[in-house]
Formats: structure tokens, C-alpha cells, sequence
């Protein structure tokens, strides 16, 4: 499926949509793994994702945090700083993917492509121009 968002609103919707398919049970794969660039619309995405969740606190990119932890059983994981496959270990993702409660986003999953589960919905982010952004999901 492929979507063009023209706001960042809209990609805030797209996110929603699927977070409340997850938590109906209407989608079933748990883990979200999210590629593109630097403001490509990731996080934008994630905060509409928690808000069809359920989840009321606002979704930010920590800096130095890898793993935050949002409920009981949300998990947004962004890996932007990460260098090296090696600095994950000690994180618990393999943990958190086992888990069959857990639903779970992972910005710049690429990175830990030598874990990540086959059960999975990968987004692909592309910049268009300043407003317009194109969501590959698979
Ligand atoms: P990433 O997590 O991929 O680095 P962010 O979601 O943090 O990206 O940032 C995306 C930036 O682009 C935000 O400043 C947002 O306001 C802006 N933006 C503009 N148009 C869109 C769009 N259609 N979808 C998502 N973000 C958009
Ligand atoms: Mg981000």
C-alpha cells in the first residue's frame, strides 16, 4: 500500500488508523518497523499510532533514550543514534519482540535487521517537498 500524506496531521491520521486496528485486534502483527530519513515523518506517524492506542501522553524523540516505554504494553523504540548493531545489546529488544502483549515501533529499524521478527508491518518515509511526504507499507 502505498499513501500520500499532504500534512503533517494526515500522517498523524494514517498512524491512528492503524493504532486502533491494533488494539481492536482488526491487525495482528505487533511490531512496526519504520525507515527514512531525518524528517521523513516517523515520529509524526508514532504519535498518531499511540493516540489510536489509547495512550493520552505525547510521543517525543528522546535524545538519549533508545527504548521508552509508554504503557503497559506499548513500546516506541528510535534508534537514530545507534552506530553499530553491537550498542543495541543490553537494550532488551529481542525481550520486548518475544513478548506477546508488547506492540512495538522501531524508527530506523534497518539497523537491527539481524533481529528483527518476520511477523512485522514495515513503513518506508519518503520527503516529497516541505508539506508532502509518501508512505510505502508492507
Ligand atoms: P522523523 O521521525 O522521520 O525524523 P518527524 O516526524 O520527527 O520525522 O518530523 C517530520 C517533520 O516534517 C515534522 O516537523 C513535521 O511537522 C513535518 N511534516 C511536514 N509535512 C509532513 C507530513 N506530510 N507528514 C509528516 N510530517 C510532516
Ligand atoms: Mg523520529
Amino acid at each position: 500500500m502505498e499513501i500520500i500524506t499532504q500534512s503533517p496531521g494526515e500522517t498523524q491520521k494514517l498512524g491512528q488508523k492503524i493504532g486502533s486496528d491494533l488494539k481492536s485486534g482488526k491487525l495482528k502483527k505487533r511490531i512496526l518497523c519504520l525507515y527514512g530519513d531525518l524528517g521523513s515523518g516517523k515520529t509524526t506517524f508514532i504519535q498518531g499510532l499511540a493516540k489510536g492506542l489509547g495512550i493520552k501522553k505525547r510521543i517525543t524523540s528522546p535524545t538519549f533514550v533508545f527504548v521508552k516505554q509508554y504503557n503497559s504494553y506499548f513500546y516506541h523504540i528510535d534508534l537514530y543514534r545507534i552506530e553499530k548493531f553491537e550498542e543495541t545489546k543490553g537494550l532488551g529488544l529481542e525481550e520486548i519482540f518475544s513478548d506477546p502483549q508488547a506492540i512495538t515501533a522501531v524508527e530506523w529499524a534497518e539497523k537491527i535487521k539481524e533481529i528483527l521478527p518476520k511477523k512485522r508491518i514495515n513503513l518506508w518515509f519518503n520527503y516529497l517537498n516541505q508539506n508532502e511526504r509518501k508512505v510505502i507499507i508492507r
